[in-house]
């Protein structure tokens, strides 16, 4: 793997500044350290799989020809996953650069001190021009040195508290703890700002309320028919609320001072900044309530065909009536968690795609736009249906006009999986069924044009796009 470095430049750098060393021992003098100007110095960028040189050479306002010129980059070069490009725009700052997204509660100031840097490097490297830019979800880049320890916050101050005592109830030198933090004066600490500590395994909690050990948004950027979790951790007793782009999440407790609340992003929201509030009561009966844009990016879901079916499967009260018995329900959050891990594939070969979730569709050349909510598997290997993961059959229903013979299972805390066009079913109402468990057989009943498994998901009522649930664990 090439790791560009440009060694004729380098080395002319160093005969020049012997030179200058020379020339000024001669004359009896130092020469006198000028801030950043001309230091040779650059951070290094570290190449991802995607990246291409006019896209890196853009994202760092320099030119493609800069960029070659600095990191001597010969025509024959490919640019490989995991190689280092000195950014020539950059000169004088130190550190790998790499790709983040600003996590629910940061500020220039918890983002600077989180990862050691300046705030004027913060702005330099994203271009800020103000800080309400900072919204969750939104692609920055940070430089990071690679001996840095990584953090955590620390509990946050309460009122009265200073940061001697914080720091001595959290075994902290106080004075190392006021310069990691950038602070000139440990009394400058204030309650309700972030602190950092050093850490073995560092955190993305960048909120500070007091009472409340982290509060953190997952799964970030937020797309559109994308899941997110709130997780909340907190040392006493806290009731937490939430709203995101117009819903609520609803929190579970979930032991050891934990709460968490899943969410869905709807697949036909506008893609933009949407407001997050979170308002957090202690039994002490103070309150206190946060606001941060949040950014929800596009799925990039395609225009998908036209399609023909049953006039009826798409006639308006047919699909209120129908959609208003799945809306309830799928509403109930069952407080337990039932899966474990990430979930199966309902069907034997997962590639077996016929219509990825949130494609766009008409039918019967109806301009009625549609989207497709849920992940359409072909039988490709064989016709049966397995439950992806562990949860309790709450409907096994037949006949249904738009969804055919249809099966909901919940798996708790407000996540619900959906199995449409079903032949026949393998399972009753009330069954518990574990992963891999065989629960129904692929059909084409209701409102389908051959046979395959419609798999849905869904989070309090919001289609989420399942294949996020086959490819990580939550939460
Ligand atoms: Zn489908």
């Amino acid at each position: 793997m090439p790791n560009y470095t440009n060694l004729k430049k380098r080395k002319s750098l160093l005969q020049l500044a012997r030179l200058c060393l020379s020339l000024a021992m001669l004359m009896g003098l130092l020469a006198p350290q000028t801030a950043n100007a001309q230091s040779g110095i650059y951070p290094e960028y570290v190449v991802v799989s995607g990246d291409t040189l006019y896209g890196i050479a853009a994202r760092f306002d320099t030119t493609l020809e800069d960029l070659v010129d600095l990191n001597a980059i010969g025509q024959g070069d490919v640019l490989r996953p995991g190689d280092h490009l000195k950014i020539p725009t950059l000169e004088g700052m130190r550190g790998v650069l790499s790709t983040d997204y600003v996590p629910l509660g940061a500020s220039l100031s918890s983002l600077s001190r989180r990862d050691q840097a300046k705030p004027a490097d913060l702005i330099r490297l994203n271009q800020f021009t103000s800080p309400s830019e900072l919204f969750i979800g939104r692609e920055i880049v940070v430089a990071r040195t690679e001996d840095q320890a990584p953090s955590e916050p620390m509990p946050s101050l309460t009122p009265g508290q200073s940061l001697v005592e914080a720091s001595i109830l959290s075994q902290q030198n106080t004075w190392q703890l006021a310069s990691r933090n950038a602070l000139q004066n440990p009394l400058f600490a204030l309650p309700m700002d972030t602190y950092y500590r050093p850490s073995q395994t560092g955190s993305d909690n960048n909120l500070a309320i007091p009472g409340v050990d982290a509060i953190v948004l997952d799964n970030l950027p937020l797309v559109q028919g994308g899941t997110y979790v709130l997780k909340v951790k907190s040392s006493q007793p806290v009731n937490v609320s939430a709203e995101l782009a117009g819903e609520h999440p609803v929190f579970t407790d979930v032991g050891d001072g934990n709460q968490i609340a899943f969410g869905g992003i709807r697949a036909l929201i506008d893609p933009g900044v949407y407001p997050l509030t979170l308002e957090i009561g202690t039994a002490e009966g103070a309150s206190y309530r946060f606001d941060q844009y949040v950014i929800i990016n596009s799925g990039n879901y395609v225009m998908g065909d036209n399609l023909e079916v049953d006039p009826s499967t798409i006639e308006s009260d047919n699909v209120k009536n129908e959609d208003a018995i799945f809306k309830s329900l799928v509403a109930p959050v069952t407080p337990l968690q039932q899966w474990e891990g990430a979930w199966w594939s309902p069907a034997q070969d997962v590639d077996c795609v016929i219509s990825p979730f949130g494609s766009r569709r008409t039918y019967n050349g109806d301009p009625k736009l549609y989207y497709h909510t849920g992940l359409d598997l072909g039988y490709c290997k064989g016709t049966d249906v397995y439950a992806p993961a562990r949860g309790t059959v709450v409907a096994v229903l037949p006949d249904q006009i738009v969804r055919g013979n249809v099966i909901v299972i919940d798996h708790g805390l407000g996540v619900y999986s959906i199995y449409m066009h079903l032949s026949e079913f393998k399972v009753q109402e009330g069954n518990v069924v574990e992963e891999g468990q065989l629960i129904g057989i692929i059909g084409t009943t209701g409102r389908s044009t051959g046979p395959h498994l419609h798999f849905e998901v869904d989070i309090q009522g919001i289609p989420v796009n399942p294949v996020t649930w086959l490819n990580r664990t939550f939460p």
